[in-house]
């Protein structure tokens, strides 16, 4: 296969703009038994049949591309709903026997994870995402669309007691429906010793309902934080991390007071971080994006199934990468969002 004029055969996925993917995230599934008004339809979402999905030997041979042709050191599962793959432990153990092993983590709504969160700590995850929007359960229904709060804080619990990482917990604020919320969810993250995670909310929706004029930004979530709390920036570095983290202090104790917990805001909108993007990711039918507001994707899957070698898979994926924008132009005229909702491409 020839490479683009401009890419050099260089072993690691690097792109135009100098950044190199070394963050791999791999979609299991594009099914989901929530449906975040954010991220997916009420009903109606056609979903993939399970033949077009990756295997677990599947995954397993691209994850093994990524850590050892590419360098990649990190391997985070999400989709979809992870947990819904039946094989998610036998995942996360076949990509934990790699070498060099990766670190393993898993983005996830909970569900299901009170009763396999000890069999994935057992097979090697690392670290867990939750995301959460509410701990009330009625503003949690009307965000998921479910009455499942319940067990999303029983897997939470399950967590600590499987003796993994302590969680870090994503929430996306809505204007007049959990942005009120911001200082209790908060005060309940660092109760419970959780690194609480504001995501911006992202024109990623099946519904094409988001606008810019009513999204909560990084400085209205600052606002909202700081009625109770003294936010300082952390200053060690980001190390290419998409979220800013700040020291929270007790606003009424001023700022030599001790310091209660960490704080993160990922303003993927109003301050993007696209400069320094290390991700490549994986849908779960398994192509390549090289970004998460690309409208185009690179077939990996069918090329494997026809019998591509290894070699031949690596060089379409850099040559994916190769081909990744320099950032998501969401503020640009002209922008458009892509056809596929959140839980479709992998969040
Ligand atoms: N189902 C899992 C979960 O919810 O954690 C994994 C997939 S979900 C798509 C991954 C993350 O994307 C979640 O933290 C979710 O809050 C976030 N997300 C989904 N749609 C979003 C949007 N439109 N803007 C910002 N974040 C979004
Ligand atoms: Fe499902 Fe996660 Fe999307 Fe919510 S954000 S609908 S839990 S995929």
């Amino acid at each position: 296969m020839a490479l683009p004029a401009d890419r050099p055969a260089a072993s690691a996925l690097l792109d135009r703009f100098g950044r190199e993917a070394t963050d791999l995230r791999i979609s299991l599934t594009d099914r989901c038994n929530l449906r975040c008004t954010y991220c997916m339809p009420a009903e109606g979402l056609p979903f993939l049949a399970p033949p077009a999905l990756m295997s677990l030997d599947e995954i397993t041979r691209f994850a093994r591309i990524a850590v050892t042709q590419f360098g990649v050191r990190q391997v985070r599962f999400t989709g979809g709903e992870p947990l819904l793959r039946k094989d998610l432990v036998e995942i996360v153990r076949a990509v934990a026997a790699l070498d060099p092993r990766p670190e393993i983590s898993l983005t996830t709504n909970a569900i299901g994870l009170s009763s396999r969160a000890q069999a994935l700590a057992d097979a090697g995850l690392d670290r867990i995402n939750v995301s959460l929007d509410s701990i009330h359960p009625e503003t949690f229904a009307k965000i998921t669309r479910r009455p499942f709060l319940d067990r999303v804080l029983g897997g939470i619990d399950a967590v600590r007691a499987a003796g993994l990482r302590s969680t870090k917990i994503n929430a996306v604020l809505m204007p007049g429906i959990n942005d009120h919320q911001a200082v209790e969810l908060l005060e309940w993250a660092l109760a419970g010793g959780h690194q609480l995670r504001f995501i911006e909310q992202m024109p990623l929706d099946a519904d094409h309902t988001w606008e810019r004029e009513s999204m909560i930004t990084a400085a209205g979530i600052r606002e909202r934080l700081g009625v109770r709390y003294l936010l300082t920036a952390d200053d060690a570095p980001r190390d290419g991390a998409p979220a800013e983290l700040f020291e929270v202090r007790e606003r009424a104790l001023g700022s030599d007071s001790p310091v209660l917990g960490l704080v993160g805001i990922i303003a993927s909108v109003s301050e993007p971080f696209c400069a320094d993007c290390r991700r490549t990711r994986l849908t779960a039918e398994g192509a390549v994006r090289s970004c998460l507001f690309s409208h185009t994707e690179t077939d990996l899957l069918g090329p494997l199934r026809a019998g591509a070698d290894d070699t031949e898979l690596a060089d379409l994926w850099r040559s994916a990468m190769w081909a990744k924008p320099s950032g998501h132009q969401m503020n640009a005229a002209g922008f458009t969002q892509p056809d596929r909702p959140m839980s479709a491409i992998g969040g």
